[in-house]
């Protein structure tokens, strides 16, 4: 059975676009909001260091506790792809 596309011209892209196109764009819209920021807490000591919100002295600020920064590459790892 062939599969049947739907298409219509995107004036603001001025390209053709098709039901998958759409798809892949709803897609990344949804991905691109998924992405989470860092942990930041009433007491600031529990923070993540990357949030900027952090007051403990002894961690990295470019170092992420919260899981934030893995949980976004994933996204920015799916949406990498076109
Ligand atoms: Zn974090």
């Amino acid at each position: 059975m062939n599969k049947v596309y739907e298409r219509w011209w995107d004036s603001d892209k001025q390209q053709w676009m098709y039901q998958e196109d759409e798809t892949i764009a709803r897609l990344r819209a949804a991905l691109e909001v998924a992405k989470i920021p860092h942990y930041v807490c009433e007491d600031c000591f529990y923070s993540c260091p990357k949030s900027g919100e952090c007051c403990d002295s002894d961690t990295d600020p470019t170092m992420c506790t919260c899981g934030a920064d893995a949980h976004n590459a994933k996204i920015d790892e799916a949406l990498a792809h076109e």
